[in-house]
C-alpha cells in the first residue's frame, strides 16, 4: 500500500540490511585483496592416458586475512557481478603469462601449457583482445603455450563477434576450450561452428560413471561427439582408476582431476613438473 512504500525505510528487512552490507564489504574487501596482491593461483596438472604432464589449469585463490584461504566458487560470482572481475582477470592472466615466461627458460617446463579461465564479461570487453595481447606481449610468453577457457553460457550472443574474437586469438597461436561442457544449453550446429580445439567434460558426467548407466552413457557421448567434431577432450574431476579406466575405454586420453594431481602451489607444481614426463 501507499502507506507501506512511504514508511519502507521502518519495514526494512534486517536480513535484506545486513547482506548488502556483507555484499559493500566483500566488494572493498576485494578491492583491498587486489591492491595488497591477496590474491595466489593454484596450478592442477592436466595429463595424457600415459600420465605425461602436459600443462595445468591456472585456480586463482583469495588468501584473505581473516577467512584464511578462500575458493574462488565463493568470490569470482560476485567478481563477475561487481565488474571487478576484470582487473583479477587481467591480474590472473598477466601472472600466468609471467609464469609461461619464466618456464620458456627452463628445458622441463617450456612445453608446458596453461590454461585461464575467462569469465563472459572479460570476453566480451570490446578491447578483450588488445587486453591478452598486450599482456602477452610485456610478459614475453610464448602465446602457442596460452589456452583460453571458456563457458557455453557465455558464447550464446553475438556468435559472430565472438567466433571473430577467438580465430584473431587463434591467429596468435593461443587454443580454446570449452568448460564445462554438457552443463549449457548450446546446440550441436552451433558448436560445430565455434573454433574450439578442446572440449573439457563438466566433472558431474564423471562423478557417476561407475553407478549410474545414464551418466556412462552421457560421458562416453560427450567423448566421441567431441571426437567427431575433431576436438581434443579432456575430462575434469578424475577421483579414482575406475573413472580412469572408464574414460581410456570411451576414447578420451586428457585428464585432470585430484587422482592425478590436487591444485598446487607455484613452488609444488613445479616441483612435480620436474619429477614428471611431459607430453
Ligand atoms: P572450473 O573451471 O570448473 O575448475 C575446476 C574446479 O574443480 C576447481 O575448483 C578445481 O579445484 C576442482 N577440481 C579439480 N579436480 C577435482 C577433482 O578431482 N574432484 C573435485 N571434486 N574437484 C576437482 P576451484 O579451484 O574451487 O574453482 C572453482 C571455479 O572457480 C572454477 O571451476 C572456475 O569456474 C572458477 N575460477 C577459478 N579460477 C578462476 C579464474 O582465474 N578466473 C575465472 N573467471 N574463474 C575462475
Ligand atoms: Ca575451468
Ligand atoms: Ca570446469
Ligand atoms: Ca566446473
Amino acid at each position: 500500500s501507499k502507506k507501506a512504500g512511504r514508511n519502507t525505510i521502518r519495514f526494512f528487512d534486517p536480513s535484506l540490511e545486513s547482506a548488502m552490507k556483507q555484499q559493500a564489504t566483500l566488494e572493498e574487501d576485494l578491492r583491498i585483496a587486489l591492491q595488497d596482491k591477496q590474491f595466489i593461483l593454484h596450478y592442477q596438472g592436466q595429463f595424457t592416458s600415459e600420465s605425461k604432464l602436459t600443462g595445468a589449469e591456472v585456480l586463482v585463490r583469495w588468501k584473505h586475512p581473516e577467512q584464511g584461504m578462500m575458493s574462488p566458487a565463493l568470490f569470482i560470482p560476485f567478481a563477475e557481478e561487481s565488474g571487478l572481475i576484470l582487473p583479477i582477470g587481467n591480474w590472473v592472466l598477466e601472472t600466468a603469462c609471467n609464469q609461461l615466461a619464466a618456464w620458456g627458460k627452463l628445458p622441463n617446463m617450456r612445453k608446458l601449457v596453461l590454461a585461464v579461465n575467462v569469465s563472459a564479461l572479460q570476453f566480451r570487453q570490446p578491447d578483450f583482445i588488445e587486453t591478452v595481447l598486450a599482456i602477452i606481449e610485456r610478459s614475453g610468453a610464448n602465446p602457442h603455450r596460452l589456452k583460453l577457457e571458456l563457458t557455453e553460457s557465455m558464447l550464446v550472443e553475438n556468435v559472430d563477434d565472438i567466433i571473430q574474437k577467438m580465430l584473431t586469438l587463434k591467429a596468435h597461436g593461443l587454443g580454446f576450450s570449452l568448460d564445462d561442457f554438457g552443463t549449457g544449453y548450446s546446440s550441436l550446429s552451433f558448436l560445430k561452428r565455434l573454433p574450439l580445439d578442446q572440449l573439457k567434460i563438466d566433472q558431474s558426467f564423471i562423478r557417476d560413471v561407475h553407478s549410474d548407466p545414464n551418466g556412462a552413457a552421457i560421458a562416453k557421448t560427450i567423448v566421441s561427439l567431441g571426437k567427431s567434431l575433431g576436438l581434443n577432450v579432456i575430462a575434469e574431476g578424475v577421483e579414482t582408476s575406475e573413472q580412469r579406466e572408464f574414460l581410456a575405454n570411451a576414447g578420451c586420453f586428457a585428464y585432470q582431476g585430484y587422482l592425478f594431481s590436487r591444485p598446487l602451489a607455484i613452488q609444488d607444481f613445479e616441483e612435480l613438473a620436474m619429477g614428471a614426463l611431459i607430453e
